[in-house]
C-alpha cells in the first residue's frame, strides 16, 4: 500500500494571546501547498479566531474534547461543539492530559467515541514515560495504551496516532531514529487491521532534526509542540516533511 501524505500537526498547548495569534497565522500563510497535511490545535479560547484566518492548507483542530455530548458538565467542551466551530481534528490523550488530568485509558477511548460520532479525526497521544522505557517496559505501556483506544469506531482515516515518548515532550530530548523505528514498527503490527492508518512521532520536533525523523519507516509525520509556535521552525518542519 502506498504511503499516506505526511501529516503536520502543532500542538500550541495553553499558549498565545490574540495579538500573537494573528501573527503567528499570518506569518504560515507562507506554508508550502505541496502534498503535506498540516493541521494546528489552538487553545479552545483561540479556535474561532484561527477558523476565521485559517491559512489556506491547514486544517483546524482542538486539543481534548468532553466525552459527553451536552449537558451539566461545567467547563467542559463537547466534540460537537468542536464541529460547530469548524475542527476536522481533536487531540486526544497527549501525556499532559493523562498526567496533569489524570486521563485514564477507558475515559480516553470514551472521548473517542464522541469525537468520532461528531465526525472528528482523532489524533491519539501514546508514549511512555522515562522511568517505564528505563525498566523495559516501553512497548508494553504503549501497547496497552493503544489496544485501549482500538474501540468499534476507530477506521483507518478516523484516527491518527502519534507516538510521543513523554520524556522527549518539551525536554529538548529527541528519541533515537533507532527507538523511533522499533517503536512505530511495533505501533504498525498492533494496527495490521487499520492498513494505511497515520503513526505520527511527537517529542522535541525541531527543523534540524525534522527530516531524519520524517523519512524513518512508519513515520507519517509529526506531532509538533514548541516548534510550533514559531513559524519559522514550524515552516521549515513542514518544508522538511514536504520534501
Ligand atoms: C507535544 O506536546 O505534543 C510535543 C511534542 O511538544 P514538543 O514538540 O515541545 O516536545
Amino acid at each position: 500500500m502506498e504511503s499516506p501524505r505526511k501529516f503536520i500537526c502543532g500542538n500550541w498547548k495553553m499558549n498565545g494571546d490574540i495579538t500573537s495569534v494573528q501573527t503567528l497565522l499570518s506569518d504560515l500563510r507562507a506554508a508550502p501547498q505541496k502534498g503535506v497535511d498540516m493541521c494546528i490545535c489552538p487553545a479552545f479560547v483561540h479556535l474561532s479566531l484561527t477558523q476565521s484566518v485559517l491559512p489556506e492548507g491547514f486544517f483546524l483542530g482542538a486539543q481534548d474534547c468532553s466525552a459527553q455530548q451536552n449537558g451539566a458538565f461545567t467547563g467542559d467542551i463537547s466534540a460537537s461543539m468542536l464541529k460547530d466551530m469548524g475542527c476536522s481534528h481533536v487531540i486526544l490523550g497527549h501525556s499532559e492530559r493523562r498526567h496533569y488530568h489524570a486521563e485514564t485509558d477507558e475515559l480516553i477511548a470514551s472521548k473517542m467515541a464522541a469525537a468520532h460520532d461528531s465526525g472528528l479525526v482523532v489524533i491519539l497521544c501514546v508514549g511512555e514515560t522515562l522511568t517505564e522505557r528505563e525498566t523495559g517496559q516501553a512497548e508494553a505501556i504503549v501497547s496497552r495504551q493503544l489496544k485501549a483506544a482500538l474501540i468499534p469506531s476507530v477506521t483507518a482515516t478516523n484516527t491518527i496516532i502519534a507516538y510521543e515518548p513523554v520524556w522527549a515532550i518539551g525536554t529538548g530530548k529527541v528519541a533515537s531514529r533507532q527507538d523511533v523505528e522499533t517503536m512505530h514498527a511495533t505501533i504498525r503490527k498492533t494496527l495490521d487491521k487499520y492498513a494505511g492508518m497515520r503513526i505520527l512521532y511527537g517529542g522535541s520536533v525541531k527543523p534540524d532534526n525534522a527530516a531524519e525523523l520524517m523519512h524513518a519507516p512508519n513515520v507519517d509525520g509529526a506531532l509538533v509542540g514548541g516548534a510550533s509556535l514559531k513559524a519559522d521552525q514550524f515552516l521549515a518542519i513542514i518544508e522538511a516533511a514536504a520534501v
